[in-house]
């Protein structure tokens, strides 16, 4: 019986029309799994899945996730990391336990360093899982050179919207998203030009981990709430009530946007 599984053609090019066909006629297609991104069970007899191809600098895993968690796609990711997603895939030893750290990211052509923390933000007697986004320097408007810091207002150009009030749910934001794979954080997207495929926006050099907590309030609200704010207004807060009170400040201080953001592929 053919299995409800979704190969990209990227996918489809990177393990070959035969391997490809295989998994299409249900040959070598898993019927139960756990899905790649958000680490609970699947059927691919029952649910539409797609197929996510992990690829190493020697090797590459073929991993499955919920359609409707992430798209059926190649994820470029270092030897480690991908030692690692076997490990955990085939020992299912999970990501218990690992603490939620700042990390840093390139943000492709520019000097400035996007930091981004992951953290848990209460409203309304929920939890949501939220990214804090803030520069390691000021950003200056492409072909710029002056002394102000234009990260807000090009982020309010983009559609982030001022927040003031941290007890308030900030809007979404169409087109972009956020990419987790393997029950790690990879980037944020956003709309390509001209209507095309979502680029990054930032992406990390090494897959960011996030918190079992984490993982399970995205499971629950398949929506991130992304905050941003310039270089040095937030810092980095090694607990969830003081990353709290720096955003609570930024918001008094007027240096907060926010935007709500879906997992990429919902
Ligand atoms: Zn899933």
């Amino acid at each position: 019986m053919p299995r409800m599984l979704d190969v990209s053609d990227d996918v489809r090019a990177e393990i070959g029309d035969e391997e490809a066909d295989l998994l299409l006629a249900g040959e070598s297609a898993p019927g139960n799994y756990d899905c790649t991104s958000c680490r609970t069970p699947g059927d691919s007899e029952q649910e539409r899945t797609s197929t996510v191809l992990f690829v190493g600098n020697e090797t590459a895993v073929l991993a499955f996730a919920h359609a409707s968690c992430i798209p059926s796609q190649v994820v470029t990711v270092s030897e480690e990391q991908l030692q690692g997603a076997v490990r955990s895939i085939t020992a299912e030893e999970g990501l218990a336990g690992q603490p939620s750290l700042p990390a840093q990211a390139g943000q492709p052509g520019g000097q400035a360093v996007l930091g981004v923390t992951s953290g848990l933000v209460l409203l309304d007697g929920d939890l949501f899982p939220a990214l804090v986004v803030e520069p390691t320097a000021r950003i200056a408007r492409p072909g710029t050179s002056g002394p102000g810091d234009d990260f807000l207002p090009l982020l309010i150009e983009q559609g982030f919207m001022p927040v003031t009030d941290l007890t308030r749910r900030p809007a979404g934001l169409p087109g972009w998203s956020v990419l987790l794979a393997m029950g790690q954080l990879h980037a944020v997207l956003q709309p390509g030009p001209g209507g095309g495929s979502p680029v990054s926006w930032w992406q990390a050099h090494q897959p960011l981990q996030v918190t079992d907590g984490w993982r399970a309030a995205v499971n629950r609200s398949h929506t991130v709430l992304v905050y941003a704010a310039p270089v040095g207004s937030i810092g980095q807060q090694p607990r969830e009530d003081l990353l709290r009170d720096a955003l609570e400040k930024a918001a008094a201080s007027g240096v907060l946007v926010a935007a709500a953001m879906p997992l990429a592929g919902t």
